[in-house]
């Protein structure tokens, strides 16, 4: 009986540390990153500098890569990057300054 009230003492203090873990080390994940990134053309290249089309969308979320560094990417893919962009707000209610960008 001992052991049974012990498992469910340790499962409620582990639920509880975890519950905490959760709220407090979460990660905020910006979501136009993602979406960025499918817009992309999805050749994973490399030609644009980055690893990957995930690297170069990454990059335009944090305002420190621009969309004409995609080589293959037509104008159409930029056009709907850029109207993607002039909408989305990030995690803080920020949006990017396509000037910096383009
Ligand atoms: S150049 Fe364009 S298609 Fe190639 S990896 Fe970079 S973003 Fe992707």
């Amino acid at each position: 009986m001992s052991a049974i009230i012990f498992l469910v003492i340790l499962g409620i203090a582990l639920g509880a540390i975890l519950g905490l873990a959760d709220k407090f080390l979460k990660v905020e994940v910006d979501e136009r990153v993602a979406t960025v990134g499918s817009l992309l053309p999805q050749f994973n290249c490399g030609a644009c500098g980055y690893p990957g089309c995930s690297g170069l969308a990454e990059a335009i979320v944090e305002e420190t890569g621009h969309v004409s560094d995609c080589k293959p990417i037509k104008p159409e893919g930029k056009e709907a990057i850029y109207k993607y962009l002039e909408e989305a707000v990030g995690p803080n209610g920020e949006k990017i300054d396509l000037n910096k960008v383009k």
